[in-house]
């Protein structure tokens, strides 16, 4: 009797370790997918008195609950894919949280035949989400191995509206300009001016500004029609440092 149930014992624990080094299917990743977009949609509502708004728009939310955000972090935490919080890529750097994402895409205001500039590809899932809203997606990773990564990931999932540069995105990719809008996802101690003149006019650009591993603003940059920059601060965030020899 005793045996029995010390064999019943380690076929429960056997199944609980099989059971739970199962990668979740693409039904569970939906799942979670879209408790992320309630997150998110939590966080606004939250934060609606600072951001200016009870909602962001319905492009943006469907593109967040529609790029696989589980394809952008290390395998090891996949798990922890969709919860609502910035995670390690390696090199140092991060993957930023959803709720960001969306913000920072929101308040770059894109339509489908824009032309975007990102600086600080990391992962690319900043990327995918804005080649699901635009027309050209060009980016710039200063980490080589990151770069490389994010490139090939891109192309596997099938972007074929997203290019990958590795370099210094201080310098922004005056090959390509001027840009309808440019996202910048690392923290500057100021707005590189060869952004600024990358820029449209009518156009935005969405970057964190601040010390390093202090808090930083998160600017709103709108070039006027007649080229006049006219800033705003929307939210204290915190991001890893634009790097680089500026
Ligand atoms: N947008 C990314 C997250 C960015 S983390 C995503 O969706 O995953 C910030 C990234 O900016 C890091 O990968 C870092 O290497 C990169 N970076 C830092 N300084 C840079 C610079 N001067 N030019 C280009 N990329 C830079």
């Amino acid at each position: 009797m005793k045996r029995r149930y010390v064999t019943f014992l380690t076929f429960l624990a056997l199944g609980v370790v099989a059971f739970k080094s199962f990668p979740p299917t693409d039904e569970e990743y939906q799942v979670r997918r879209e408790h992320m977009v309630k997150e998110i949609e939590a966080d606004v509502k939250f934060t609606s008195e600072r951001i200016g708004k009870k909602a962001l728009g319905r492009h943006v939310m469907e593109a967040m609950g529609k790029v696989p955000r589980h394809e952008f972090v290390p395998a090891h935490l996949r798990r922890s894919a969709y919860e609502n919080r910035p995670l390690p890529i390696g090199y140092g750097q991060t993957i930023s949280q959803p709720y960001i994402v969306a913000l920072m895409t929101d308040l770059l205001d894109v339509d489908e035949d824009n032309v975007v500039l990102e600086i600080g590809t990391g992962s690319g899932y900043q990327a995918a989400i804005l080649a699901e809203l635009v027309e050209k997606v060009y980016t710039v990773e200063i980490v080589r191995e990151l770069g490389e990564q994010a490139k090939g990931r891109l192309k596997r999932l099938g972007y074929q509206n997203v290019w990958v540069r590795i370099g210094d995105g201080y310098y922004g990719w005056e090959e390509h300009a001027p840009f309808d809008g440019i996202i910048v996802t690392a923290a500057a101690s100021h707005i590189p001016p060869p952004l600024v003149k990358q820029l449209k006019p009518g156009g935005r650009i969405i970057i964190p500004v601040g010390s390093p591993f202090m808090t930083q603003q998160l600017m709103l940059v709108k070039k006027e029609k007649d080229g006049k920059i006219k800033t705003k601060q929307v939210l204290p965030v915190l991001f890893v440092p634009l790097t680089g020899g500026h």
